[in-house]
C-alpha cells in the first residue's frame, strides 16, 4: 500500500501548527496535521491562554463585586459557585478547540489523531496506542509540537498537592493557602486567580523582583499591585524542596543562606516551560537540541535537517500563541514559495493579571546596556478620565525612544486594558513610528488611549495633562 503523501506535514497542532496547516492550504498545498491529543488547538486553546484567560476574567468579576462594586453604588454580596466557573471556562475551551477542527475542514487540512513521529526526514508515522496507524509521505515536515511544563529539581508534582498549570486550571476547591514557586507570568496569572477567588497567596521567586525581564519600573508597579490583592511575596529565594504531609504540603527554601520552611495547602510550580520533543525520533534523523532542547534552526526556519522545519515554543524566542502563529504563516509562505518573514522587534507581550502587563520592544535596562541613547515619556493613568470612571488608575504608559531620531523603540503599559493598548504601540513599532507621529494622532475622548498619547506628548516634553 502506498504511503498517503503530502506537501506539507505539521506535527503538533497548537496556535503554530494550526495556523502554519490552514495558511498553506489557503496557498494550494496539501496538507495534514498530526496530533497526539484528542482536541486540536495545542497548550494555547486546551491548557494554556484561552481557560486561564476565561478564569482570570471570572475571578476578577468576583473580586470586584465583593470589593469594589460599592464604590459603585451597588450593594451585593457575592458567593462562590467554583463548579459553574470551571464549566464555563471548558465551554470556551470547547468551543474553541471544535473551531480549530472546522477551520482545518473549511480549508481542506487533513487531521490526523495520534504521536508523530519521524521514520525518515521525509516520512512521518503517526502512532496510535503504541502501534504505527499510518505512514505519512511529506514533500516538508513542519515541527510544531511545543513546550511542556519545566520541572523543578526536589520537588515533585503528584498533580494534585503540588502541580503545575494544567491542575491550577481545574483545582476542585479554593486552596486555603496556595505557594507558588515562581513570580513570572503564570505564577502571577494564576496565583492572582486563586487570590480573587479567596485563596491566601504566597509566591516564592528566585530572583529579587516579579517578571524578571520585563521593564524595572512596571516590575515594581507590578509588585506594588500584586500586594494590594493581598498577594505575599519571598523574592530571592531557591526553593530547594516539598513534602506532601497529612495536612498539606511543606516547602523548603533557602533565603540569604538559611533554610526556611512554609507550609501550605497546595503548590503551583511556575519556573517556565521546556521545548517538547519527546517521541518525535528526531535524533534518528539527526535533529538537534541547543542546550535548553529547543530545535536549533536558521532564519527560514530550517532545522539541520533537509525537508523538516521548526516554529513555536519548540524553537528560540518568546514562547507565546501570537509569535508561534506568525511563525506558522512564515513558514507556509516559503513552503509556497513566498518570502515569509517575522519582525522578532515587534513582538508584544501582555500578561492578564489586574492591571494587566504589556509591552513590546526594548525595556530601559536593554537600552542602557546596548549603550543607546533614549528618551523616556511616562503619564499615569492617574490622570485619566477614562481610566477614572472605570477606577482603573493603578499604573502608567511609558514610552521609550532614539534621542537622536525619536524612534519608537519600546513600550509598556500597566494598567486597564494594557492587552489592547499595547496593539497601538506595536503598530507604531512595526511602521518605524516617532514619538512625535504618537503624539500628532488624533486619540478620541475620553479613552485609554490617550493615556499614549499624553506620554507619547511627555516624550516631546509637552505634555498637556498633568
Ligand atoms: P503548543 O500550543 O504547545 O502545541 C503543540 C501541540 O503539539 C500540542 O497539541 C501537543 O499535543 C502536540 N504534540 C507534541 N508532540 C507531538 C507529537 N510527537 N505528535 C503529535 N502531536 C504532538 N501565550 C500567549 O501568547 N498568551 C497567553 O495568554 C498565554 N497564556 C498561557 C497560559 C498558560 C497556563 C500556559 C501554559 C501557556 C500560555 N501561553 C500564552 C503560551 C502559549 O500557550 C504557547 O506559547 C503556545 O501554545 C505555543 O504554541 P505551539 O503551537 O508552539 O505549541
Ligand atoms: P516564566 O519564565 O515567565 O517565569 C518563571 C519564573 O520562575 C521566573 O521568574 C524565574 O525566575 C522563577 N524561577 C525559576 N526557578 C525558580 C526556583 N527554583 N525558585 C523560585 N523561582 C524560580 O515561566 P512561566 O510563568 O512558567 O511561563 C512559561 C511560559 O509560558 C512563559 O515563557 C510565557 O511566555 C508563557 N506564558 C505566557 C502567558 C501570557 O502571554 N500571558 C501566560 C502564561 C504563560
Amino acid at each position: 500500500m502506498t504511503n498517503p503523501t503530502y506537501d506539507v506535514v505539521v506535527i503538533g497542532s497548537g496556535p503554530g501548527g494550526y495556523v502554519c496547516a490552514i495558511r498553506a492550504a489557503q496557498l494550494g498545498l496539501s496538507v495534514a496535521c498530526i496530533e497526539k491529543d484528542a482536541t486540536l488547538g495545542g497548550t494555547c486553546l486546551n491548557v494554556g491562554c484561552i481557560p486561564s484567560k476565561a478564569l482570570l476574567e471570572s475571578s476578577e468579576l468576583f473580586h470586584r463585586a465583593g470589593k469594589e462594586f460599592k464604590k459603585h453604588g451597588i450593594l451585593v454580596e457575592p458567593s462562590l459557585d467554583l463548579p459553574t466557573m470551571l464549566a464555563r471556562k471548558d465551554k470556551i475551551v470547547s468551543q474553541l478547540t471544535r473551531g480549530v477542527a472546522g477551520l482545518f475542514e473549511k480549508n481542506g487540512v487533513t487531521t490526523y489523531t495520534g504521536l508523530g513521529r519521524f521514520k525518515s526526514a521525509r516520512e512521518v508515522e503517526v502512532v496510535v496506542d503504541g502501534q504505527v496507524a499510518a505512514t505519512l509521505s511529506a514533500g516538508a515536515v513542519v515541527v510544531a509540537t511545543g513546550s511542556s511544563v519545566a520541572e523543578l529539581r526536589g520537588v515533585t508534582m503528584d498533580g494534585e498537592r503540588i502541580f503545575g498549570s494544567t491542575e491550577a486550571l481545574s483545582l476542585p476547591e479554593v486552596p486555603e493557602h496556595l505557594v507558588v514557586i515562581g513570580a513570572g507570568v503564570i505564577g502571577l496569572e494564576m496565583g492572582s486567580v486563586w487570590a480573587r477567588l479567596g485563596s491566601r497567596v504566597t509566591v516564592l521567586e528566585y530572583m529579587p523582583v516579579v517578571f524578571p525581564g520585563a521593564d524595572a519600573d512596571i516590575s515594581k508597579q507590578a509588585q506594588r499591585s500584586f500586594r494590594k490583592l493581598g498577594l505575599k511575596f519571598k523574592l530571592g529565594v531557591a526553593v530547594q524542596g516539598a513534602t506532601v504531609t497529612d495536612s498539606g504540603v511543606t516547602v523548603t527554601y533557602t533565603e540569604k543562606g538559611a533554610e526556611q520552611t512554609i507550609d501550605c495547602d497546595r503548590v503551583l510550580v511556575a519556573v517556565g516551560r521546556t521545548a517538547h520533543t519527546e517521541g518525535l525520533n528526531g535524533a534518528a534523523i539527526g535533529l538537534e537540541g541547543d542546550n535548553r532542547g529547543r530545535l536549533e534552526i536558521d532564519d527560514h526556519f530550517r532545522t539541520a535537517v533537509g525537508g523538516v522545519y521548526a516554529i513555536g515554543d519548540v524553537v528560540r524566542g518568546p514562547m507565546l500563541a501570537h509569535k508561534a502563529e506568525e511563525e506558522g504563516v512564515a513558514v507556509a509562505e516559503i513552503l509556497a514559495g513566498r518570502a515569509g518573514h517575522v519582525n522578532y522587534d515587534a513582538i508584544p507581550s501582555v500578561i492578564y493579571t489586574h492591571p494587566e502587563v504589556a509591552s513590546v520592544g526594548k525595556t530601559e535596562e536593554q537600552l542602557k546596556e546596548a549603550g543607546v541613547e533614549y528618551a523616556v515619556g511616562r503619564f499615569p493613568f492617574m490622570a485619566n478620565g477614562r481610566a477614572k470612571a472605570m477606577e482603573g488608575t493603578d499604573g502608567f504608559v511609558k514610552l521609550l525612544s532614539d534621542a537622536k531620531t525619536d524612534k519608537l523603540l519600546g513600550a509598556h503599559v500597566i494598567g486597564p486594558m494594557a492587552g489592547e493598548l499595547i496593539g497601538e504601540l506595536t503598530l507604531a513599532m512595526e511602521f518605524g513610528a516617532s514619538t512625535e507621529d504618537i503624539a500628532r494622532t488624533c486619540h478620541a475622548h475620553p479613552t485609554l488611549s490617550e493615556v499614549i498619547k499624553e506620554a507619547a506628548l511627555d516624550a516631546n516634553g509637552r505634555v498637556i495633562h498633568i
